[in-house]
């Protein structure tokens, strides 16, 4: 069913009642071509591309919860492509242009708001790293602006510009950021891939995988044992868990991360804010609230719930970026689990078992490379061999040291 002005027309004469559910509900098949584990934002563009791009449409999506149960639906909700380094920006960029796309392409409206996305930079050095850092951008297409405090004030006034420790100097500005919905993201994937044939079956944990002489051939279930010509493991912050049945250690931490929401505000940001003297940031949502993050917890887990130390921690960087915001109350907060790199950066790779690919290692910064990683992953289980823009995200670069460390911040995690 495509959906379209004529279609709600159509329903509204009809007392709405032709809508279909958005995807089916099907009973696990014995056998598939590719199984992809977890249903969340990446295993569902993976499905979508493998069925609308690359034409490989027996595929199965297993989600041990309910679709956007993870991180997927728990996300800022922010997209961006401003990164420095060459494995990253093609990657980041190719994503940035697949959003900007993606509502027309799954027919499905995902709310993407190009609403610009401000990174603050508070001394002078700080100055010269975000143009060093726009100037990567602009080289590899991407949109960049460096702008003095001037323009930051024209645009959002209510900043604490003359901050005793941190006066707020400029920003690097990349207006074709934004925000997208992020549940809407993972609908619209899986109506998408369900649409050309895709099984997308909830309430089905992966407990295992099946191996016939050192190949990957299969998977066992909470509802059965599934066979597959190759499996997918996109389970972002279960990650090690779930390589961990085939005997894998990952070179990737679990860690929490919290949002925050305050009460609906009449609008007051029109974009996304990073406060560049800590890890804050801050835009409104269309329902008005204040939706705002920072540092993860900084401990193991795999718990999606946070707690109160980084709450004070993430209000107090609020505080000193933004006075006003102490008015406002906070009405929700949650968690969610990173798969934190030791670079801080993804993988999407096969590995050394035959038949066995991983897509992992997204840690706070996945939700803007959906479109991307799925494209990526789509290719790479379809063709065998690397997209182009995903090269780099090799599984063996943390033994070879081809490293990617954007933060400069090394294998510590807690760090990033
Ligand atoms: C609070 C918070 C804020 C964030 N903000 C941003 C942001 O602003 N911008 C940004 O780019 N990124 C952000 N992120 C990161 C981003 O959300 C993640 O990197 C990304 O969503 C991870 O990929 P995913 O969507 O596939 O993960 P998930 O939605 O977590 O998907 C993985 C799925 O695998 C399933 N699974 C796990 N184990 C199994 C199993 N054994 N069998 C079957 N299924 C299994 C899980 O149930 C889950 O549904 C944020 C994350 C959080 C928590």
């Amino acid at each position: 069913m495509r959906y379209s002005v004529f279609s709600i027309l159509n329903q509204a004469l009809r007392g709405n009642t032709g809508w279909k559910p958005v995807w089916r509900e099907p009973e696990p098949r014995p056998a598939y071509d590719i199984i992809i584990v977890g249903g969340g934002g990446h295993g569902l563009a993976t499905a979508y591309y493998l069925s609308n791009v690359y034409g490989i449409t027996n595929v199965a999506v297993l989600e041990k919860g309910y679709l956007g149960s993870g991180n997927i639906g728990r996300n800022t909700t922010i997209i961006r492509s401003n990164y420095l380094l060459d494995g990253n920006e093609p990657f980041y960029e190719m994503s940035l242009k697949l959003w900007e796309g993606l509502e027309q392409d799954f027919n499905y409206n995902a709310m993407v708001s190009q609403r610009g996305v401000l990174n603050l930079y508070h001394s002078d050095g700080q100055r010269d790293a975000y143009a060093r850092r726009g100037n990567a951008m602009i080289l590899n297409g991407a949109d960049a602006e460096l702008i003095d405090q001037d323009r930051v004030r024209a645009m959002y006034p209510f900043l604490d510009f003359d901050n005793g420790r941190f006066p707020i100097q400029g920003g690097l500005l990349q207006r074709r950021g934004g925000s997208v919905r992020h549940d809407g993201v993972a609908w619209g994937y899986a109506r998408g891939a369900d649409s050309r044939g895709v099984d997308i079956i909830q309430h089905c944990e992966v407990q295992g995988f099946i191996m016939e002489g050192g190949t990957c051939v299969g998977v066992e279930t909470s509802r059965g044992p599934i066979r597959a010509n190759r499996v997918g493991v996109a389970a972002a912050g279960s990650s090690s868990r779930v390589m961990e049945q085939a005997g894998m250690r990952l070179p990737i931490e679990s860690h929490v991360l919290q949002a925050f929401v305050s009460e609906g505000l009449k609008p007051i940001i029109p974009g996304v804010i990073t406060y560049g003297a800590g890890h804050f940031y801050i835009s409104q949502s269309d329902k008005g609230g204040l939706v705002f993050g920072g540092d993860i917890d900084g401990y193991n887990s795999y718990a999606q719930r946070g707690n109160l130390p980084i709450l004070e921690h993430v209000c107090e960087g609020g505080m000193a970026l933004m006075p006003a915001i102490g008015k406002a109350r906070m009405v929700r907060s949650w968690g969610g689990i990173m798969d934190m790199s030791m670079d801080g950066s993804p993988i999407i790779d096969r590995t050394p078992i035959d038949g066995l690919y991983l897509n992992a290692g997204w840690c706070y910064g996945g939700f803007k490379a959906t479109p991307a990683s799925g494209y990526c992953f789509a290719h790479l289980l379809a063709t065998g061999e690397p997209h182009d823009n995903a090269a780099a995200y090799r599984l063996d670069r943390f033994r070879s040291g081809a490293v990617i460390d954007e933060k400069g911040s090394g294998a510590q995690p807690n760090l990033h």
